[in-house]
């Protein structure tokens, strides 16, 4: 029987120990931490992933999710467009969905490490070896599904590794006055915050920040006094919702560089193969997409279906044509945001050029798997 140790739970590798799994493949997911954690994301799923996700029977619909057909996005200066999502997508804290899914892949047989860094990947006669704690495990395959940046991206000498990242996220869980329906995206000097409702009435808001702000203000507070406050929308949020958490999630040296889905025989998906920008709102839906196309041709070479060289470059070309594209368009988009001028460009193409925002919404989103 073949063997398969996953590097990461979040979305991404929760989704292949559950498949994998399910189809009697020996699985040992290994997580830094301890299920249920909160996690910097703005929460906000695409519903290109439901068909999937029910297929598969990971669908959370046991918990009140708030369905978004709206976006409204707003100026530096407080301009604001609104335009309908055509796809639209549901709201989940991390929290809730990463514990549901960990319980339900337990359920399928799949085994976990948690509480466990892997710091060293080695590939040596067809076997991975993987050191985690003072103990070393041996796969046939080993996903990387570790996120944006890890400590093993430098022992596995990853090019991306060698640039800073300049970007910082930081995520609270409030109570607020806001459509459930709708998504709002509000830019501020050199970054954007999003606000949608997620399951048990609460609301993600979670700003994306150029550390450079970090620095010239000092700490997060007065960033958000000094910086956020300035578009009255955030300013409004930030003044009269009533915060849940004692101090929000950050995170830092978050990267939208370009990477390879497969690097030194390690098959990456989700963020440790590429992260899309998260104004698009579509990480989590590439995170699960790419542990579908992987999981799906790890079960063809357990079958003895392909070799591993087949394996691989199938993989790197499946990634590739669905993803690639997607996270240019992501990175494009990004320019526009965090900036007088540019936002207000963007809100005012919103408000006039219909077509034209539909279609990078589009472009920047999945079709339904
Ligand atoms: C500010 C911000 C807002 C966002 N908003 C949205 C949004 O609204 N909608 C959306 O779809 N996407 C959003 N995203 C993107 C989304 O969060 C990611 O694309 C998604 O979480 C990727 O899932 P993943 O499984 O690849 O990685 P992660 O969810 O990051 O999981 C990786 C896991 O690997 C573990 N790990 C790391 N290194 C090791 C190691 N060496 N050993 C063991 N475990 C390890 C970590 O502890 C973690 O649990 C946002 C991102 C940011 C930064």
């Amino acid at each position: 029987m073949k063997s398969v140790i996953i590097v990461g739970g979040g979305l991404a590798g929760l989704v292949s120990a559950n498949l994998l799994a399910r189809q009697g493949i020996r699985v040992l997911l290994i997580e830094r931490k301890t299920y249920p954690f909160h996690r910097v994301c703005g929460e906000y799923i695409s519903n290109e992933t439901i068909p999937f996700l029910k297929r598969h029977e990971i669908y959370p619909g046991e918990f009140d999710l708030p369905s978004i057909s709206r976006l409204q996005v707003t100026s530096v200066n407080g301009k604001s467009a609104l335009l309908p999502l055509d796809l639209g997508g549901f709201g989940i804290s991390r929290y809730t969905f990463d514990h549901f899914l960990y319980q339900k892949a337990l359920k399928q047989g799949a085994e976990f490490l948690l509480n466990t860094e892997v710091t060293q990947v080695q590939f040596n006669n067809e076997r991975f070896y993987v050191k985690a704690g003072n103990t070393t495990f041996e796969a046939d395959l080993v996903i990387g599904a570790y996120g944006k940046r890890s400590r093993l991206d430098v022992s596995l000498n990853r090019e991306f590794m060698r640039h800073r990242s300049p970007f910082a996220g930081v995520k609270y869980h409030i109570h607020t006055d806001h459509p459930a329906d709708l998504i709002s995206l509000h830019n501020f000097k050199d970054g954007y915050c999003g606000l949608s409702q997620v399951d048990g009435g609460k609301f993600t808001l979670c700003y994306l920040t150029h550390s450079q702000n970090l620095k010239r203000y000092g700490s997060i507070k007065q960033v958000e006094t000094q910086v956020l406050h300035r578009n009255p929308f955030l300013k409004s949020v930030f003044t009269n919702s009533h915060f849940l958490f004692d101090r929000p999630e950050v995170i830092n040296e978050i990267t939208f560089a370009t990477k390879q889905p497969v690097e030194n025989h390690l098959l990456m998906t989700g963020d440790a193969a590429g992260m899309i920008t998260p104004l698009c709102g579509n990480g989590m839906a590439m995170a699960i997409h790419s542990a579908k196309l992987v999981s799906e041709l790890i079960i063809n070479f357990a079958a003895g279906a392909m070799n591993r060289t087949q394996l691989e470059s199938e993989y790197q070309t499946q990634w590739n044509s669905k993803f690639a594209r997607r996270l240019w368009v992501g990175r494009q988009i990004q320019r526009l945001f965090g900036n007088d001028w540019t936002s207000n460009l963007a809100v005012n193409l919103m408000r006039n050029v219909r077509p034209m925002a539909d279609y990078l919404v589009r472009r920047t989103h999945g079709v339904p798997f």
